[in-house]
């Protein structure tokens, strides 16, 4: 185990990661830090409970530009509770930022209000296919200035039947962008939408017994 001195991130951001409770990284966070941190695309493998979410936002929040009130990261998740979650996540890795905006955009919910959010700004969205892409439909979400993509439990999404709806927002993103695809499990189908995601990935396993 290392900790995450290790990284080259800002005091602020480790100090922030300290108070977390965060001090050593986990295997998934080892093993793909060094590289998403480079901008490398990823796809990563670890079981639940592993500490995907935190291997993936952190990245997000170290390029963040505060200043660049875009947006510049998009996380899907496959349901609403899980967009909550990795948002919440994402808001204490970001503490040690001020006026970072996290925006989620998911089903269940009024979807007029997400209009008037979208409107009032951004720099991160969390959301899940169906309601991403019914905003895109509308012409809610300006993409331009996205560099960061994430796919969060690409299996349960594949299960869920969002691969179509996953292809039809990646074809509105910028082309130019990291994304990275974190899984607990490669069951058919993760090799073609990982092909279809991402550009030259480093691969990345924690097996399940550790
Ligand atoms: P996964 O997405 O792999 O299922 P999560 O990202 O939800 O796992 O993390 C599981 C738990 O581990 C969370 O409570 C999270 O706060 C905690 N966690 C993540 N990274 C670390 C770390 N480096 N040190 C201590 N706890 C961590
Ligand atoms: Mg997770």
């Amino acid at each position: 185990m290392s900790t995450f001195n290790k990284l080259n991130l800002k005091d602020e951001f480790v100090k922030n990661l300290d108070s977390l409770e965060y001090k050593q990284m986990t295997k998934i966070q080892e093993l793909s830090l060094p590289h998403t941190l480079d901008n490398k695309d990823i796809i990563a493998k670890a079981k639940t409970g592993s500490g995907k979410t935190v291997a993936f936002s952190i990245p997000i929040v170290n390029k963040l530009d505060v200043k660049k009130f875009k947006i510049q990261s998009l996380v899907l998740a496959p349901t609403r509770e899980l967009a909550n979650q990795i948002a919440q996540e994402i808001r204490k890795l970001s503490r040690h930022i001020h006026n970072v905006k996290v925006l989620t955009l998911t089903g269940g919910v009024p979807f007029k209000p997400q209009v008037a959010s979208l409107f009032h700004g951004a720099h991160i969205i969390v959301g899940t296919p169906g309601r991403v892409l019914q905003h895109i439909k509308e012409e809610n979400i300006n993409f331009e200035s996205l560099n960061t993509f994430v796919l969060d439990e690409a299996d349960k999404m594949l299960d869920m039947g969002f691969f179509d709806d996953i292809k039809l927002i990646i074809d509105e993103l910028p082309k130019q962008k990291q994304s990275m695809l974190f899984s607990a499990t490669y069951e058919e189908g993760i090799e073609s939408l990982a092909s279809f995601v991402l550009n030259e990935p480093i691969k990345v396993e924690v097996e399940d017994e550790e």
